[in-house]
């Protein structure tokens, strides 16, 4: 099975997402119960876990229309801070 080229998130690396985000969306603090891609997969983003974030159903739905970026950088910061990259967000 080719995973890094699957469109969704398979029922394992969405629990450990969930899990690893405390079940919490990342965009508005709601409880989560949605994986989102950080990089949207139409633009080449992987489904791993470090591109994978806990998102709940109405941020996953804003994000279709709102501004991409916006949640892309969002997304990329808590990730960074995940990894102690960044830690001043
Ligand atoms: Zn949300």
């Amino acid at each position: 099975m080719r995973r890094d080229r699957s469109r969704y998130f398979s029922l394992r690396l969405s629990a450990e997402i969930l899990k690893r985000d405390n079940f919490t969306c990342i965009y508005c603090g709601k409880h989560a119960t949605l994986i989102d891609h950080i990089i949207p997969w139409e633009l080449g983003g992987k489904t791993i876990k470090d591109n994978g974030v806990s998102c709940c159903k109405s941020c996953n739905k804003l994000k279709e229309n709102d501004t991409l970026g916006n949640y892309l950088t969002k997304g990329m910061k808590y990730i960074a801070r995940l990894k102690g990259i960044d830690q001043t967000c």
